[in-house]
């Protein structure tokens, strides 16, 4: 069930930073906005930013998961675009007020720059059926007027927060109540936790409104007898390509043989995820074809040319995600629990890509952007196989 602002539940929080812990579960327990570490949110009190570290999940965030940090030295990194961002990155971390706190939010700058109390960012799948196609601003434009203008896609840190606060200066009106991130998400603010937290979810009822007025084409029946077999060699050639074992977990669904036996495919899959943060688990594009040494030649030379020497070691060129007509979709990872959150993950995907596409044509973020968030948001992987190990 969809979770909804509870009175009792908000009125049991006695601080305003208990209250945005509250909201921010409610945000975290909604997978139609958030999925496995995505999304953040913020409160300012006093000249202080209090942002989600990384590392915990918005679905079970507590108030001492969130970092403090000195609101005023932030604004003043922002301002100052000559830092390269790996030096404005680490100077982020020294505005802690704490210095044991978290690391805060890879978006921290992003909620400083916003001049609202409360600021909350999902992946909203809904919203990114929206912004993700060809003629995304024009979708938008329908969809959300003035109340969320779109930001162009940056990368996640300072760019993307100049970016949001310079179209906030430019276009926003009093009806504006957040602003949509292109391949990437949306944000909402407020001045209250409910205000905010409600902001949010008037964005996601504009999305599905507006999606609501193209026609879904009909999904075929599912065939009695997926191949597992198919499967099973797939994870074999895969496991082979990555140099160690991967779990598996098949999803035969009516959405996924459907999605497997469009006619268009190959060009809806191989766009990118909807928002980069999915691609740490389920690569930039899935397996459609069944030759894992072609996509895994392919992946290595996607590697290079966006990460070069940045990424070996530390990516692997074998697919997460195989689509197929014969059994619909198979997610790997480096466990059980990983290829169920791939696939958990892709599902989403095709939900997105699927609806999306009933109102244009489907498109990601570039692959120079989708590599580096592989490369940033990841790692997941080295170390789970560590502790296996040990
Ligand atoms: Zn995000």
């Amino acid at each position: 069930m969809k979770p909804v602002w509870d009175e009792a539940a908000a009125r049991r929080c006695d601080s305003a930073l208990a209250l945005r812990a509250y909201t921010s579960r409610l945000i975290g327990s909604d997978p139609a906005l958030v999925l496995h570490g995505g999304g953040n949110t913020s409160l300012k009190l006093d000249g202080t930013l209090y942002v989600k570290g990384t590392g915990s999940n918005l679905a079970e965030v507590r108030e001492e998961d969130f970092t403090a940090l000195d609101l005023a030295a932030l604004r003043a990194l922002l301002a100052d675009d000559k830092l390269p961002d790996a030096e404005l990155m680490r100077r982020v971390d020294a505005c802690k007020r704490v210095s044991s706190a978290p690391k805060p939010s890879i978006e921290t700058l992003l909620h400083a720059a916003l001049p609202r109390t409360f600021v909350e960012h999902a992946h909203a799948d809904a919203v990114l059926a929206v912004v993700n196609v060809a003629r995304g601003a024009e979708a938008c434009a329908a969809a959300f007027g003035d109340c969320a203008p779109v930001v162009p896609y940056r990368h996640s840190g300072a760019a993307l927060a100049r970016a949001c606060k310079s179209v906030l200066e430019r276009e926003a009106t009093a009806n504006t109540i957040g602003l949509i991130l292109a391949f990437h998400g949306v944000v909402a603010f407020g001045d209250t936790a409910r205000d905010s937290h409600n902001n949010l979810q008037l964005l996601v009822g504009m999305a599905e409104r507006y999606l609501q007025q193209h026609a879904v084409t009909a999904i075929p029946p599912v065939p009695r007898n997926p191949d597992l077999a198919a499967a099973e060699q797939l994870r074999i050639a895969t496991s082979t390509i990555a140099g160690y074992p991967l779990a598996m977990t098949v999803a035969c669904t009516r959405e996924t043989l459907a999605f497997a036996q469009r006619p268009d495919l190959a060009a809806v899959s191989q766009q990118g995820p909807p928002t980069p943060q999915h691609a740490i688990f389920t690569k930039r594009v899935p397996l459609i074809d069944g030759d894992v040494a072609a996509y895994a030649d392919r992946y290595r030379n996607y590697l290079e040319r966006t990460l070069g020497a940045a990424a070996a070691g530390r990516i692997d060129a074998a697919p997460r995600i195989a689509l197929d007509p014969r059994f619909g979709l198979c997610a790997f990872g480096v466990n059980a629990h990983y290829a169920a959150i791939a696939a958990e993950i892709y599902l989403h995907d095709i939900d997105i890509i699927t609806r999306a596409s009933t109102h244009g044509s489907y498109r990601a973020a570039g692959e120079q952007d989708i590599a580096r968030a592989e490369l940033e948001y990841g790692g997941f992987e080295l170390r789970v196989r560590q502790q296996m190990k040990h």
